[in-house]
């Protein structure tokens, strides 16, 4: 078994391994910004694809129990179900407490475009269930505690695309999903910004600010008692930086789209949507479409902000039968590694031009 496939199984035997595999990503990333600069990407230049893709599958961290179990009580992770409440308040418009973060090794060719689902190797059954954590510039989005409850009761993996300011009103949420092994953050811009819309150094701060932030709360996590205790082993289970991006309203422009693929950062859109902001979507029509649609690779786009109104009910629905149908649920860089995605030029909801409607209702989405 070729050593980047042992990585999606990775136990504590492997740990040296990952510390290895991250060292070694750190000085290219170090070496890629080094010669930014100059405009000389030499470290791309002078490594072989099969290295580059070594070295981003060595981002395909896995979490620690250890580490949930040492920083929060069983308690402290459940939560409670007034945190799926959302609240209106006036825009803060502050960056995050430090705007620098840390540059992607380039993105595989492979990778471009706009992400809708993966055909994977030997049709492998997986499926990649996603939840968006948006949250707005005038509100104080919520945290759906049912839903990731179930997912841990369950175990079943998951992918969060988390806005960066929806991570600064939840730290200590997005720390528990961090160093969760079941989960993967992923961004989904600073304030849901429309990025179809927005262009510029406001496109650009909805991205890199998101990333900045993931980052700080990274830091904040690994400097804490409870994950000092655990020495090298946190730090290896949490991914440095965050590898895919999703846009709000999937909406994007060329523009944007290859700001984002530039930036090393993969696009994840997907080809079933669950509906679940819409109030009137019921947990049983969430659980039919997920059940009529699903074929090996797919993407299924929900929410876990509180405007998921019925997913949470909608998942025992759902995973129990995909799993007798033979289905293991994957997060998004594991099925990323599995198979070949299918990516298109532009970015839709299920067909091209079915989301322009967002850019009259929603405008720059970001204030
Ligand atoms: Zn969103």
């Amino acid at each position: 078994m070729p050593l980047f496939d042992l990585l999606g199984y990775a136990g504590p035997g492997l740990a040296a391994v990952l510390l290895a595999m991250a060292a070694l990503n750190d000085n290219a990333e170090n070496a890629a910004v080094s010669h930014a600069a100059n405009g000389l990407p030499a470290i791309t230049k002078a490594m072989d694809s099969t290295m580059m893709v070594l070295l981003r599958k060595s981002t395909q961290r896995t979490g620690s129990p250890d580490l949930l179990r040492a920083c929060w009580t069983p308690e402290q992770l459940r939560g409670s179900a007034s945190d799926k409440s959302i609240q209106k308040q006036a825009p803060d418009p502050s960056p995050p407490e430090r705007i620098t973060y840390r540059k992607q090794a380039i993105l595989p060719e492979k990778l471009s475009g706009s992400i809708r689902y993966v055909k994977p190797r030997n049709s492998e059954k997986l499926v990649a269930l996603t939840f968006d954590l948006c949250e707005q510039a005038n509100e104080r989005s919520g945290y759906d505690a049912d839903l990731v409850n179930y997912l841990r009761d369950h175990k079943v993996k998951a992918t969060f695309f988390a806005g960066g300011k929806w991570m600064r009103s939840h730290a200590e949420k997005t720390m528990q999903l961090m160093a969760d092994p079941l989960f993967e953050i992923a961004n989904h811009a600073w304030t849901h910004g429309n990025l179809r819309v927005l262009n510029g150094r406001e496109m650009e701060e909805q991205i890199t600010w998101t990333q900045a932030e993931y980052e700080l709360l990274r830091e904040k996590l690994l400097k804490s008692k409870c994950a000092a205790k655990l020495g090298d082993q946190a730090a290896v289970a949490i991914p440095p930086s965050l590898t895919e991006f999703r846009f709000p309203y999937g909406a994007c422009n060329g523009q944007s789209l290859t700001a984002v693929n530039q930036m090393g950062l993969a696009a994840i859109q997907w080809n079933i949507v669950t509906g679940d902001p819409d109030r009137g979507q019921t947990a049983e029509n969430i659980a039919r479409t997920i059940l009529n649609q699903v074929q090996p690779g797919s993407i299924v786009i929900a929410h876990a902000n509180g405007r998921g109104w019925h997913t949470a009910e909608a998942l025992p629905l759902v995973v129990s039968k995909l799993r007798t149908r033979g289905y293991r649920f994957v997060k998004i860089s594991e099925l990323l590694a599995r198979g070949e995605v299918v990516a298109t030029d532009s970015c839709y909801e299920l067909k091209p031009g079915d989301n322009l409607r967002y850019d009259r209702q929603f405008g720059t989405g970001a204030k």
